[in-house]
């Protein structure tokens, strides 16, 4: 019996040894100390030992029980600090590593040359102002000295809503709600979307434009150029410019304003058409049939509007050579600037 115990002793802790994961530990507890397991059947074949032993015996068997215990108890305790520890270090996580930065957004190329175009008239005296997108006929067209017989009224050119409300096709009302608001002196840029049936790589049906006005007491076309020179610069660079005659229905007299071709120089290429120079903006001195539209005495007050499209400039300033690119939200192009 002595014999036995010591045998089922050493078979135990060798398994316990051996046993490598905390299921097969609990498994050697159920084998040995479970109701049927081996230190248990010991105690049931006391009945095969002499009377006078079993004291003894049962005591060894007891020991045996409490020492089995303990060991499967600190097998279970090492397997299981030994599982952290190759989880931690499964898990560690390496905060020497670089971070990944947010993605950083970026500003339009449209809101970059309507920032400059408005920091140089802010510098200026101007004031910033908006007006609806939908106007009347009578803001759009009529008040600026455009009959209605006008070919820019056609159906091919505007967006109409109703025969007097449509789509604003410039800029330009916001000068007519502006000046009939306010008495002179008036120094305002309104920029803003227009509308015109239209679509091709330099067309698109929504654009943006920047109508520029300014009226006072002796404004006079040296004013304009002055002032128009001065936004040349600032969005293009230094480089000559040059004023041809033009037609506008709501300036008398009308001009176009050219720059000297960014891509030769004003030696001719494709993108000026040979001609060496580039159209950015139309202009004149307010007609005074508009001032009289708004109630302004043309006796006193004189005044130079021009009216510029943003797509144009950013066109020119970043040679990007299709206007729809503006619209199209890829950000493979947006991300360029
Ligand atoms: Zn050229």
């Amino acid at each position: 019996m002595r014999e036995r115990i010591a045998r089922l002793r050493e078979d135990a802790v060798a398994a316990l040894e051996a046993a490598e994961r905390p299921e097969d530990v609990e498994q050697l507890r159920v084998q040995y100390l479970g109701r049927k397991g081996k230190v248990t059947e010991l105690l049931r074949g006391m009945g095969s030992v002499p009377p006078e032993e079993r004291p003894h015996v049962g005591q060894l068997v007891n020991a045996l029980r409490e020492e089995l215990e303990t060991l499967i108890g600190r097998r279970k305790e090492t397997l299981a600090a030994a599982a952290l520890e190759a989880r931690l270090k499964e898990e560690t996580i390496d905060v020497t590593l670089p971070g990944r930065g947010p993605v950083l957004g970026r500003r339009h190329p449209l809101t970059l040359v309507l920032d400059d175009i408005k920091k140089v008239f802010i510098g200026l005296g101007f004031t910033v102002v908006e007006g609806p997108e939908v106007e009347t006929d009578w803001y759009n067209f009529e008040a600026l000295n455009i009959p209605p017989d006008h070919p820019a009224r056609d159906m091919q050119d505007t967006f109409f809503i109703t025969d007097d409300i449509l789509l604003r096709t410039q800029t330009s009302p916001v000068q007519i709600r502006t000046m009939s608001a306010q008495e002179p002196p008036v120094r305002i840029i309104a920029p803003g979307k227009v509308f015109r049936v239209d679509a091709d790589v330099t067309h698109s049906p929504m654009f943006h434009q920047v109508e520029g006005l300014y009226v006072d007491e002796g404004v006079t076309f040296s004013d304009l150029k002055g002032t128009l020179t001065v936004l040349a610069r600032e969005l293009l660079g230094r480089r000559p410019v040059r004023f041809r005659p033009s037609y506008f229905p709501f300036t008398e007299p009308s001009a176009e304003m050219d720059i000297e071709c960014i891509m030769c120089h004003g030696a001719g290429c494709r993108v000026c058409g040979n001609e060496g120079w580039l159209e950015i903006l139309g202009a004149g001195m307010v007609h005074p049939q508009v001032l009289l539209n708004v109630g302004y005495d043309p006796e006193r007050w004189t005044g130079f509007a021009f009216g510029m499209g943003i797509e144009r400039i950013a066109m020119l300033r970043y040679g990007i050579d299709d206007i729809r690119l503006f619209f199209d939200n890829d950000l493979r192009f947006l991300r360029q600037f």
